[in-house]
């Protein structure tokens, strides 16, 4: 019987040579005396042909590693070594005009910014910073505490030492005696929009500052308008055991400061800065503000601390 071939397409016939010039001839159907003859020059096609072809799925391969896994490079700047008129410059460029650190390039004439971007150092001041902003020294957190919730129950939470309950009450009582529209007062536990008082071993509880170094540590405002929702203070901070009377309540006045959305006086270079009544509060580092970072001894807000809480609140 005889098998009629049928006519196969262009293409198919290109793909079939294709393979047929692939499979070694050995495997194809031949004359014997073809296979002894050609034996050895198939042989060693097919087997450059598998080599070069796992080449190009390997080379493929490292090729799209690379591209998927980008290099990454961070820019850490360390601004403690900079003169007081430099930084103040730079927390106008990030605090007023939003550019990030990483992207300002200083130079001895102009801060570069984003690559291409001038800004002239000298007088910078005067011809950049916004007069009403121009060395302001109070900053704020972008996120404040809405008005339906600034009845805020503050509670204790596990075994805070009665000298820290005492310096909490003292700083609830000089918030609340400004009058303003927040009021701190005591119940009920685990309030949702309260503020919990721990007092936490930072070695065990790790997340709320160092060990060594922070005295407490607060939360900032949230988005959904709640206060910070928790005051930690570090059990085994060095010199805890040391800390007079005064110094507590400045710690607890702070960091209640932090949870309705106050950041540091003497850290001009973060924040958002705070529109107060008086110019010398809006031009000068205040020596007595309790948001100045540090282990002080003021028990009452300042004048500035208090202008600046009346601007937010
Ligand atoms: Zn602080």
């Amino acid at each position: 019987m005889v098998v009629k071939r049928e006519k196969l397409a262009p293409h198919v016939v290109w793909v079939r040579g294709w393979l047929l010039w692939i499979i070694p001839r050995s495997m194809q159907k031949q004359h014997k005396n073809v296979i002894i003859k050609n034996f050895m020059r198939n042989e060693l096609r097919f087997l450059i042909i598998i080599a070069i072809a796992s080449l190009m799925m390997f080379g493929s391969c490292t090729s799209v590693h690379e591209e998927v896994i980008p290099e990454e490079v961070s820019v850490v700047s360390d601004d403690s070594s900079l003169d007081d008129v430099t930084r103040l410059d730079l927390s106008v460029l990030q605090g007023v005009y939003g550019f990030k650190r990483e992207t300002i390039q200083i130079t001895p004439s102009t801060y570069v910014v984003e690559g291409d971007m001038l800004f002239e150092r000298d007088s910078f001041q005067t011809k950049y910073a916004p007069k009403t902003m121009a060395n302001a020294r109070h900053y704020r957190h972008w996120l404040l505490v809405a008005p339906q919730y600034r009845n805020i129950p503050v509670f204790f939470v596990g075994n805070v030492p009665d000298v820290w309950r005492s310096a909490v009450r003292q700083a609830m009582n000089s918030w609340n005696a400004e009058g303003r529209s927040i009021r701190f007062f005591e119940g009920p536990f685990l309030a949702s929009n309260g503020i919990a008082i721990t007092f936490k071993n930072y070695n065990i509880y790790t997340g709320f500052g160092n060990a060594a170094t922070t005295i407490a540590s607060a939360a900032l405002p949230y988005a959904d308008g709640k206060p910070g929702g928790e005051i930690a203070i570090n059990s085994v901070w060095p010199g805890l055991s040391s800390m007079t009377t005064s110094q507590r309540i400045f710690t607890m006045l702070h960091e209640f400061g932090h949870t309705i959305g106050f950041q540091h006086t003497d850290q001009p270079w973060s924040g958002q800065q705070i529109f107060t009544s008086s110019a010398w509060c809006n031009n000068n580092i205040d020596p007595n503000s309790i948001m100045r970072t540090g282990n002080h001894s003021t028990v009452q807000l300042s004048q500035c601390d208090k202008s600046a809480f009346m601007t937010l609140y």
